[in-house]
């Protein structure tokens, strides 16, 4: 049971007027889920009225959210007219923004990308600005409608309340107000939030649906540092300042890693299991100077031995971090994302035994599985922050 926050519940009172708003989102995320239905089938599932439903849809279709795509099957009675989300419009815009690339892209109501464009991130974080600002200027220009949220990806902390970006200790950047900086030159409503927590929020969105389903799940993000995302009872946990899920920098041992931590510790979790640590250690036992952890994931994947004793280190370091966050927390569901999934035919075994291994007290285990995001899940994570505002009741 949750405790009752007079604050929020004053609000909601004095809301109450909203059902109908609260209704069409029913309806709106109904579609979402089941689309192509009819009519008939959201009245069924959803308990609403067949009239409420009718003027529901009619607005949705209005609003340009909702589109008819012809008559379907009847299951007894006349043939229904089948429903589906608008996907010819933009409905969402994403930045994403990793220490390699900066990706800004628009999607439709599906999620669905139609436009894409990606370049360096500048080490600067006023070029960084002053690019987006400049490809974001142009997408406006061509957009239909202007109630798009921004929605963006950043690899580090996010104060949730401010908005404010605290810390990315990729390029040492320190309160960053690029939300209000952006907002101010768009005139457009931003969301910015951690990767991992973007990643989260997409898994809920548009993950599998043993993963879409699950209350409490956990995203084990592993790239150029090692982030994780908190889905707690339905909704991204940020804790106080938005710091939550901050695993990468959990120390772990006595150990000292050879590779850096982004915040420059060597004990650190992501030491030991971000993609550096996996090159840096691969060149160290075959002797190479590889710049690319894809090289070293080919490699494994063609059976290399170095390559593989390499990742599989990694693995056992990894296996101990999401033990400890098993234990901690009890998700259902963790979902490991980053390129080293691509090998998962070979690690995803090895890596649910040795948590499993170390899990005492008969805690359960939780089913760890590889994302199905694709190949873009922190820029999905940024379309998923954008598409909020559409689908989710505010406040
Ligand atoms: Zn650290």
């Amino acid at each position: 049971m949750k405790k009752i926050d007079i604050e929020t519940a004053k609000q909601q009172v004095a809301r109450s007027d909203t059902i109908r708003s609260i209704n069409k989102l029913v309806v709106l995320n109904y579609i979402r889920e089941y689309e192509p239905t009819s009519r008939a089938e959201i009245a069924k599932h959803t308990a609403l009225q067949r009239s409420t439903v009718s003027s529901l849809v009619n607005s949705l279709i209005e609003e340009g959210l909702v589109k008819e795509i012809g008559i379907g099957e009847s299951s007894g009675g006349r043939k229904p007219m089948l429903l589906e989300l608008r996907r010819d419009e933009e409905a969402a815009i994403g930045v994403d923004i990793t220490p390699s690339l900066t990706t800004v892209a628009t999607a439709n109501l599906a999620g669905e990308i139609l436009e894409k464009i990606s370049f360096p991130t500048p080490t600067d974080r006023n070029e960084t600005f002053l690019a987006i600002l400049k490809v974001l200027k142009k997408i406006k220009k061509g957009l239909k409608k202007e109630d798009i949220q921004i929605g963006i990806s950043v690899p580090g902390v996010v104060d949730d309340v401010s908005g404010s970006i605290t810390y990315v200790p990729f390029f040492g950047w320190e309160n960053w107000d690029l939300k209000e900086k952006l907002s101010k030159k768009l005139g457009l409503s931003v969301l910015i939030d951690n990767d991992a927590n973007a990643i989260a929020l997409a898994e809920s969105w548009f993950g599998k649906s043993e993963v879409r389903g699950v209350k409490s799940f956990i995203t084990v993000l592993v790239s150029e540092g090692l982030g994780t995302g908190i889905f707690f009872d339905g909704q991204v946990y940020r804790g106080y300042k938005g710091a939550a899920g901050e695993f990468g920098h959990m120390t772990i041992g006595k150990q000292k890693s050879d590779t850096a931590c982004s915040c420059g510790g060597r004990y650190c979790l992501e030491a030991f299991t971000s993609n550096k640590a996996t090159l840096d250690r691969y060149n160290r036992l075959a002797g190479k100077k590889e710049t690319s952890i894809d090289k070293v994931l080919k490699l494994a994947s063609r059976g290399d031995k170095k390559a593989l004793e390499a990742v599989f280190e990694t693995i056992d370091f990894l296996a101990l971090g999401i033990s400890n966050l098993i234990v901690g927390l009890s998700p259902e569901v963790v979902v490991i994302t980053g390129k080293i999934t691509s090998l998962w035919h070979l690690i995803g075994d090895a890596l649910t035994e040795k948590v499993a291994s170390t899990i005492k007290q008969k805690i359960p285990m939780a089913r760890i599985t590889p994302s199905t995001l694709g190949e873009n899940p922190t820029l999905l994570g940024a379309i998923s922050l954008s598409l909020i505002k559409k689908f989710a009741k505010v406040g």
